[in-house]
């Protein structure tokens, strides 16, 4: 990859005449006497020579939409033109026989997070978003994890601080309640959503972060009128805590315990509950981590009756199963995460739900531990499945894992790719007008393909905090060997330009997939509840 032809600021020179322009036939400038005692160049010479701020040039263009040979210009951050010949740009990148693409968004990532069991996960924003950046991610959404008793503001103003010093991609936040008091929901959520953060996260299982019934429709009603998007960890924590004591009490502790411990119909029950909240108060959802064929169904039919529920999947249930937790010694623990991994049928299952678009993305759910006393084995080296920290890293091989399995061996082609890791989750939370696409206007955030690069995963390769990839032995083509946010290299040759702190938080507003659909449950709907008012 040829890089920064010319230094910024300086014309490259052979852009000093204007390519295809003969001196003599240009129109005189202004007076030199007007700019200087020295001639400039003149105004159209001006206008030739740095029309853009850089020019990344015949590369393969694509976006959900459309697949094209084009060179791509950048002027000020923002896509400046698309088009064929492009000239006059301060530096150049060959993107001679490379993908050129909008940068991944990841939409479901926990940062610099403290689980309800207080331990601390293992990124901070800078290495987090750092990795993110070498897997040509270039937007995050993580959480604003509010627990019980915490102020949501405090909570809100600490990740921030955080975020600001640390990140390297851009980034926004989910506010995650917890304790969805009235003090919460109505003093602190309100302008919190109103200053961009237009998505809030609850759960339904986890004994110390799950809301029950009247809570949830409590938020979801809330967030109705904040026109806010819910995003749900759909489980069911009484099946779960119930199996799990059950396991436990007969000494099943090993990883692979964790997959029975959450019973498949865990998760097509809480997604339909959810749905029926939803549903009865009108209020768009976003189910998270759908693990399950059956999970897929339930928002497969709702949506075919009209309900405005979005579903999202993540790398991991695409790519490993239940199997993966079965390894001798703790070493099961590093593929220990919430909902479990399930099987082959599920991941071909969820690939269609993708395919149907049932599922519109596929996110990581980073979810960072290390692999000692500080992480996966806080709890002994060969932990019960019930004390092992649950998640795993996933923000950098999200979207090669995904580039090998679409546009390498070609299941669902580029486009889709694109579609499912940029474009939709822009759309949904509300980034659509300047993320997710090559559009002219929308920040020129990029990643340059290799599609012919052969990458071996190993614990070694990925820059996060946690010391492994659960993807590690796999041996996959296509790697993003220039990243660029908003116009400005962030990686090259196998280096991190960025500096800490240079990411921009994103504001969010809730946009077209958080408007509610209008069409009233009989319960809300006064022409069908003899008049009560209930919004
Ligand atoms: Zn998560």
């Amino acid at each position: 990859m040829l890089c920064a032809l010319a230094d910024r600021g300086q014309a490259s020179p052979r852009f000093a005449v204007p390519l295809n322009c003969n001196r003599d036939q240009l129109p005189a400038g202004p007076p030199s006497s007007i700019i200087g005692a020295q001639p400039g160049p003149t105004r159209i010479e001006e206008l030739f020579m740095r029309r853009y701020d850089l020019i990344i040039r015949g590369g393969t263009v694509a976006t959900a939409a459309d697949t094209f040979s084009a060179d791509l210009a950048v002027k000020d951050g923002k896509v400046a033109a698309l088009g064929l010949g492009l000239d006059g740009a301060d530096r150049e990148i060959d993107a001679t026989g490379h993908f050129v693409l909008p940068g991944g968004i990841d939409t479901h990532a926990h940062i610099e997070q403290i689980a309800s069991n207080g331990m601390l996960n293992a990124d901070t924003f800078e290495t987090a978003t750092r990795s993110a950046a070498f897997g040509g991610t270039t937007s995050v959404i993580c959480f604003a994890c509010q627990h019980r008793g915490d102020s949501l503001k405090a909570v809100y103003e600490d990740y921030s601080a955080r975020a600001r010093r640390g990140a390297i991609i851009d980034y926004s936040f989910h506010l995650l309640l917890t304790d969805p008091t009235p003090t919460v929901l109505n003093e602190e959520l309100p302008p919190l959503v109103a200053e961009g953060n237009a998505s809030i996260k609850v759960f339904m299982t986890y004994d110390l972060m799950n809301i029950g019934d009247e809570a949830l429709l409590d938020i979801l009603l809330k967030a109705r009128e904040l026109g806010a998007l819910v995003a749900v960890h759909a489980e069911n924590n009484g099946m779960i805590s119930w199996l799990g004591k059950r396991l436990v009490e007969r000494g099943y502790t090993d990883a692979k315990y964790h997959a029975v411990s959450h019973p498949r119909a865990s998760e097509p029950e809480a997604i339909n509950r959810l749905i029926a909240f939803a549903e009865l108060l009108d209020q768009p959802v976003i189910v998270y981590h759908v693990a399950t064929g059956e999970g897929a169904a339930v928002i497969r039919e709702a949506r075919g009756r009209g309900v405005k529920v979005y579903g999202e999947t993540c790398t991991q249930y695409l790519f490993l199963t239940a199997q993966d937790l079965d390894r001798p010694g703790g070493e099961g623990a590093k593929w220990v995460c919430s909902p479990p991994l399930r099987t082959t049928a599920d991941q071909e299952a969820l690939w269609q739900a993708l395919a149907l678009g049932d599922l519109q993305l596929v996110s990581s759910d980073h979810a960072p531990y290390t692999l000692d006393e500080r992480g996966k084995y806080a709890h002994g080296h060969v932990p019960s499945f019930k004390r092992t920290a649950n998640g795993m890293p996933g923000l950098e091989t999200r979207l090669p894992m995904l580039f090998d399995a679409m546009v390498t061996r070609g299941r669902f082609g580029i486009n889709k790719f694109v579609q499912w890791t940029a474009t939709e989750p822009a759309r949904i939370y509300g980034l659509g007008d300047r993320k997710g696409t090559l559009a002219i206007g929308a920040d020129a955030d990029i990643a340059i393909w290799d599609p012919s690069q052969r990458v071996t995963l190993t614990d070694d390769l990925v820059h996060d905090n946690t010391g492994y990839t659960p993807f590690a032995g796999r041996t996959i083509t296509g790697w993003p060997t220039t990243v660029l946010r908003r116009g400005e290299t962030i990686i090259a040759d196998g280096e991190c330009q960025a500096a800490a702190g240079s990411g921009a938080y994103l504001p969010r507003r809730g946009g077209e997939a958080a408007t509610p659909s209008g069409r009233l449950s009989p319960e809300f709907d006064p022409e069908r509840n003899f008049g009560a008012k209930l919004y």
